[in-house]
């Protein structure tokens, strides 16, 4: 098979290329195919499509395989995150943020979309001198609330309405526009003929072309240029997941399961490296029963404290993992951990039963980092393969970082039209 661009991975940075090709009439003009390694899949059967990996050190790395990739999964955070750090290396996404804000309808939080168990966190922290401010979404409110759940907190597992934003839905207007979408075809490697991108090879066959973007996410996409033997010893290092955990305790039915999760950003400039959000941990109910607390989802309040870690993990081409804390990460760890105990227990949660969940991330990236192997305009030294995915980020968010890997594959879209590539 022949096409003019190849796209490989269908999450939030693959969509964004597509629709911007597609936009400009390069779907129609020319053959863009779009190849992903999962099938097509409901929004509201999200949860399916979980894939978690374990690093040899015990992290835990949470995405989803499939047509939409992991946007499928997400809490409908929608901040804008890196924006200076990448101005301050010329990148600058203004245009490409606002864009995508006005596409999407990003907006913060309704008030009366917050439930008991967000308020009562947002007040405990005023009167502990944090400021908790609603979360921007990529949600449509109206629609969530017309749902007959209201904000049921499923978004991580498939939101029932669509009511959330997901990559499913461009994924739907680029194929209307043109472009070919191939699901369940899994790219092995990048061709490579005297210094070039000449195509993908992908469940045994060949697909042929001299323009090719990886967006396969922060692990696949190191692990696809490891296997075609990328010029680079930069590739598969510098891995960060912005690494998490939950502090949870018990407040006797305040039903915080069934609120919409992450709608606030509790922050503070005293706070060093870290974020804290509302956040029901279902994996919090065992540990409180296991304690000895005859618990249920409904009597659990929670708080994630979410870390900007050192890029201290590697992936390797046969798709094992090392991710381990860094000092500096167990600092900000501990810090968090010890205010969100202030911010629960001043909320009226019963203190002796405040429990931590284990290490996970649900952000990998870095892994083809800006600078290290893409230039600024996410172009890799094999002339014609670029990178348009989290891997390029340059450092850890320690926010959500959807909005950011979308604006910069938007602004690589529009250098691939603009350039006539
Ligand atoms: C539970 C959870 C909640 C989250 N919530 C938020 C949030 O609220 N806000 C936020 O900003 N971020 C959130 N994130 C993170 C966010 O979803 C990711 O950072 C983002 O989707 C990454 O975009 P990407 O394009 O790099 O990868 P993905 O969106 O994962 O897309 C990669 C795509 O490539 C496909 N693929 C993989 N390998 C291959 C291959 N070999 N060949 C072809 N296709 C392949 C995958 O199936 C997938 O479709 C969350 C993540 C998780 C796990």
């Amino acid at each position: 098979m022949e096409a003019d661009i190849i796209i490989v991975g269908s999450g939030a940075g693959g969509v964004v290329v597509a629709k911007e090709l597609a936009e400009s009439g390069k779907g129609k003009d020319k053959d863009v195919v779009l190849l992903e390694a999962g099938p097509h899949a409901k929004t509201e059967d999200a949860a399916k499509y979980y894939d978690r990996i374990v690093s040899e050190q015990g992290v835990e790395i949470a995405r989803a395989l499939c047509v939409g990739g992991t946007t499928l999964v997400t809490a409908g955070n929608g901040p804008r995150s890196l924006e200076h750090e990448l101005k301050s290396i010329g990148i600058d996404l203004s245009t490409d943020f606002s864009e995508l804000e006005g596409e999407i309808g990003i907006k913060p939080v309704p008030e009366d979309c917050y439930g008991e168990g967000t308020k009562k966190l947002g007040d405990a922290s005023a009167e502990l001198g944090y400021k908790a401010v609603p979360m921007p979404k990529v949600i449509n409110f109206d629609k969530c609330l017309s749902c007959r759940r209201k904000p049921c907190g499923d978004c991580v597992i498939g939101c029932p309405t669509d009511a959330k934003w997901t990559a499913t839905s461009w994924v739907e207007e680029v194929t209307h526009q043109g472009v070919k979408v191939v699901p369940d075809t899994k790219v092995e490697k990048v061709l490579i003929e005297n210094g070039r991108a000449a195509g993908v090879s992908a469940n045994g066959k060949e697909f042929k072309s001299n323009l090719v973007v990886l967006a396969a996410g922060g692990i696949e996409t190191p692990k696809i240029l490891l296997s075609s033997g990328f010029p680079s010893d930069e590739v598969g290092k510098n891995l960060f997941i912005d690494t998490y955990i939950t502090v949870a305790g018990v407040m006797k039915g305040i039903n915080f399961n069934e609120e919409g999760t992450m709608h606030a950003l509790i922050s503070d400039p005293s706070f060093n490296g870290f974020i804290l959000s509302p956040h029901f941990a279902r994996h919090s109910v065992e540990i409180l029963n296991h304690k000895g607390y005859e618990v249920s989802e409904k009597d659990i309040l929670g708080l994630m404290i979410k870390i900007k870690d050192e890029m201290s993990g590697i992936v390797h081409a046969d798709g094992t993992i090392e991710k381990y804390m860094t000092d500096k990460d167990s600092v900000a760890l501990l810090e968090g951990t010890t205010i969100a105990t202030e911010i629960l227990e001043r909320a009226g949660v019963e203190p002796k039963s405040i429990c931590t969940t284990s290490l996970r991330g649900a952000h990998p990236g870095g892994t083809a980092a800006i600078g290290k192997v893409v230039n600024s305009n996410l172009e890799t030294e094999i002339e014609g393969l670029f990178i348009a995915d989290a891997s390029v980020l340059p450092e850890a968010p320690g926010a959500p970082p959807m909005l950011t890997i979308m604006a910069l594959a938007k602004r690589l879209g529009k250098y691939v039209v603009n350039h006539s590539l």
